[in-house]
């Protein structure tokens, strides 16, 4: 929907609410939640920012993700400071004013047209009652020409019986009319697409005009969606609503050049994702959406191969990334499998195979290189703090900080790259900003030692002289990035480093 106003000539953002306690899911285990989305704000965000950013290709902030452990810390902040002083502090109407502040905060900025506010969980959930109540109330404050409600619910197939069911949905619109919601719109997630006959109940039943039920097929690929809404006149359905008269029909040419690259490859890749949580492939969202956009700049397809670290070990190496045309090594924290990572990279480096490190994978390389190549007892201080040779440790700043949460390395910082370096030509530039998230770094006291053994710090942040980026001089393609560049990929802006990185594998594919 956001893709689809926004290709009328609109302006969009798009916000979610998360009604956990947590303040912001930077504290949460990927496997329980998948990646945890950086915005170059800083904030630690839920990964649908990544999806937001990605199709929209503009920039989210720390105001476009927000839980109820982040209301109820802004109000009970507020009643320290006697804000509220003589009275009772409630959740009507303190908690719901806050959830209000926080989506008219996104308008008060007058940079967008439209605001989309997406409430995580279902209706009837007790966590987001808070949520829902607040929408019924902006919903009244702005009227109905200002503000709508669009629910997103689910047909279940009965395989058995060969037969689509309203009923759950009857009962979910049934619950959100208890709280005053009356839903404009319905979106409706199916396997089959939806008979007239069930679109004439569905409305019938949940108050909603024929032609806004709107089928939401389970697609090929997230990228077709915007087109399948199309179909369904989803926008059309929003305008008509708001009474807005579009700017320009939805021009979504260059979407569909994209999806024509992603459909039609010419050649196919198969690149090997090391890393810790290879069993959840959420965990590394934003570096899988990377290489489809990366693969359909290059017309090729990319197979991932998802390898536990811990299943590489010197005896298994060879076979576990022999046929692979590419290596990225992941990100990651304290890990056991680092060994695994260490070893994979000997690996890509001695056999000359494309390789990219993304944070740890960055660190991993570092600590590869200064073993096998210098010859000396090095580790990183995060896997052994008493290590001989640190060379990655902790920045002095973040020996300080004990608290968790908003407190690693986090946003996007500027890096200068040196002149001629493979970076540089990949960039095209010399000074770039990308988005960081973690404690430990490349410790300088080894800077030279490395560089004259051949691992070039190409890329150095200008304020504080940290190493931002290695590359590996006699080999095709070793790059390391202490950022994470997945994170500012988007369709319409695929990200140069992983486009030559695949761009790479061909190559060695090719070789
Ligand atoms: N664990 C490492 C650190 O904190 C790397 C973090 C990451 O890969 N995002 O520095």
């Amino acid at each position: 929907m956001g893709k689809l106003l926004q290709s009328r000539g609109f302006s969009v953002t798009i916000q979610k609410f998360d009604p956990y306690i947590n303040i912001d899911p930077g504290t949460l285990n990927p496997y329980e939640h998948g990646e945890c989305y950086v915005t170059d704000d800083g904030g630690e965000t839920d990964l649908d920012l990544g999806h937001y950013e990605r199709f929209l290709n503009v920039r989210t902030t720390k105001a476009n993700n927000i839980t109820t452990g982040r209301i109820y810390n802004n109000v009970i902040t507020k009643e320290r400071h006697g804000e509220y002083l003589g009275k009772t502090v409630q959740v009507v109407p303190h908690i719901t004013d806050e959830i209000k502040r926080n989506i008219f905060q996104l308008g008060e900025t007058g940079q967008y047209d439209f605001i989309i506010t997406e409430i995580g969980g279902s209706v009837g959930d007790i966590e987001s009652l808070p949520f829902v109540e607040a929408v019924r109330q902006v919903r009244w404050d702005l009227g109905a020409n200002n503000a709508m409600v669009i629910h997103l619910t689910l047909i279940p197939y009965l395989k058995a019986a060969k037969e689509l069911k309203t009923k759950p949905t009857q009962h979910s619109v049934k619950e959100l009319l208890s709280y005053g919601i009356q839903p404009d719109i319905l979106v409706c997630r199916t396997e089959h697409p939806l008979s007239m006959e069930i679109r004439k109940k569905l409305a019938l039943f949940c108050n909603v005009n024929l032609n806004s039920v709107i089928e939401a097929m389970d697609a090929d690929t997230i990228y077709d969606v915007p087109l399948l809404m199309k179909k369904e006149k989803l926008d059309e359905r929003v305008l008509a609503k708001l009474k807005v008269t579009t700017k320009h029909e939805p021009d979504l040419e260059q979407w569909k050049g994209f999806l024509g690259k992603l459909k039609n490859p010419t050649s196919e890749v198969n690149i090997g994702l090391v890393g810790k949580y290879v069993s959840l492939p959420d965990a590394y969202k934003s570096i899988a959406e990377a290489f489809i956009h990366a693969g359909a700049q290059n017309d090729c397809k990319v197979n991932l191969k998802w390898i536990s670290s811990e299943e590489i070990t010197k005896e298994t190496v060879e076979n576990v990334l022999g046929q692979l045309d590419a290596v990225l090594v992941a990100p990651g924290f304290g890990e056991r499998g680092l060994e695994g990572k260490i070893e994979a990279i000997k690996y890509v480096r001695e056999n000359k195979v494309p390789f990219l490190g993304i944070c740890l994978g960055m660190q991993c390389a570092v600590v590869e290189f200064a073993r096998n190549v210098l010859g000396l007892d090095a580790s990183s201080t995060e896997l052994n703090p008493k290590s001989k040779h640190p060379v990655i440790d902790m920045m002095e700043e973040q020996k300080k900080i004990t608290t968790k949460g908003g407190t690693m390395r986090l946003g996007a910082y500027a890096c200068k790259l040196k002149k001629g370096s493979k970076a540089n030509h990949i960039y095209g530039d010399t000074l770039i900003h990308e988005r960081h998230r973690h404690r430990y770094e490349f410790n300088n006291k080894y800077l030279e030692q490395i560089e004259e053994a051949g691992l070039k710090a190409v890329g150095i942040n200008p304020d504080s002289n940290l190493v931002e980026v290695v590359e590996l001089k006699d080999h095709p393609w070793f790059i390391g990035v202490q950022y994470h560049p997945e994170l500012r990929s988007t369709v319409l802006n695929p990200h140069p480093l992983f486009v030559k990185f695949v761009a790479a594998a061909l190559e060695h594919k090719s070789n």
